[in-house]
């Protein structure tokens, strides 16, 4: 399972439901009423987001401390943004950063603080020159990692893509439309996110039902996504799991250790061990084939930050 769904996400029939919750273009307001109002305090509130808030639209003149003065009221938070530390600047350079909360609570009582238009959440910061400027609060929902399409299907890691530089804000959802109406049979898709913070790392996964859609997405090796804003193209792999033995000879030529190399031309689609890789590439047409390796290995990220 560890594969296939991130930390925390249930696999239950509320994760998989698609229909109300899910629609691309909803926004995080639409969502279970988390907006609502409601301010009953119950500390048995189950997990629901990334400690890890996206902030957009600040003054360009508000520094770290006004920031973190404008939501220290949550809870302890740490201010960052892309290259904060090499920059030793006081302020966000492209008009947003974000929020690192100690505490999820602090995301949901910041959330049900905001003030919400159209299907977009926002809280006002005061910096030298703009006092009470509304700034867009972008939450990531754990539930927006995970997307079960067809729940008929057992997930087969061998077919399954992975996708690198996949936008931020893309939910598993919005991944799985996209990638099925391309290439159709999706079953699954899921939005890596770091095991720290939960909060996307801008690589997915997408499982098909059917050889032939995960073939078809593999030989394309690019795919643009589409949808409302976001119009990006990104690189598409096959996803290499680093628990399979070799399909030749199955760990007999190596003394059963795990395949290292995994070879994704369509000819081949295979795992082989040292041995095996040499000898089937040896043959005619196979010797240029490249041994694809694993993606970037999940490690926590050692977050650097005293909470203020
Ligand atoms: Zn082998
Ligand atoms: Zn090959």
């Amino acid at each position: 399972m560890a594969i296939w769904f991130n930390d925390n996400i249930g696999f239950n029939g509320d994760d998989i439901s698609v229909s109300n919750d899910h629609r691309p273009g909803n926004g995080v307001a639409g969502m279970n009423g988390a907006f609502t109002g409601s301010s009953d305090y119950r500390p048995d509130r189950p997990e629901r987001y990334s400690r890890k808030v996206f902030v957009g639209g600040l003054p360009p003149d508000i520094d770290e401390e006004e920031i973190t003065a404008s939501f220290r009221r949550f809870g302890p938070v740490v201010v960052d943004w892309p290259h904060k530390a090499e920059s030793k600047s006081y302020f966000p350079p492209k008009g947003y950063c974000f929020l690192l909360f100690q505490d999820e609570m602090s995301v949901q009582n910041l959330i049900e603080s905001c003030l919400s238009e159209d299907s977009k959440i926002y809280w006002c910061v005061t910096s030298p020159t703009m006092k009470d400027k509304p700034v867009q609060i972008r939450p990531w929902s754990l539930s927006d990692s995970d997307f079960v399409m067809d729940d008929s299907q057992t997930l087969d890691p061998r077919r399954t893509i992975f996708v690198g530089g996949v936008p931020r804000p893309l939910r598993a959802y919005e991944l799985a439309v996209i990638i099925d109406r391309l290439y159709g049979g999706v079953c699954y898709a899921g939005i890596d996110t770091d095991p720290e913070l939960k909060y996307p790392k801008g690589a997915g996964r997408v499982a098909f039902s059917n050889q032939k859609s995960y073939i078809a997405a593999i030989s394309a090796r690019f795919v643009q996504l589409q949808l409302g804003d976001i119009d990006k193209r990104v690189e598409v792999k096959p996803y290499v799991l680093d628990d399979q033995l070799c399909d030749e000879c199955g760990g007999e030529r190596c003394n059963q250790k795990f395949a290292p190399f995994f070879c994704a031309n369509v000819t081949c689609l295979q795992y082989y061990c040292e041995q095996c890789w040499a000898t089937i590439h040896s043959r005619a047409g196979r010797e240029f084939h490249k041994p694809l390796i694993k993606e970037g290995a999940d490690r926590p990220r050692a977050v650097p930050f005293r909470w203020c």
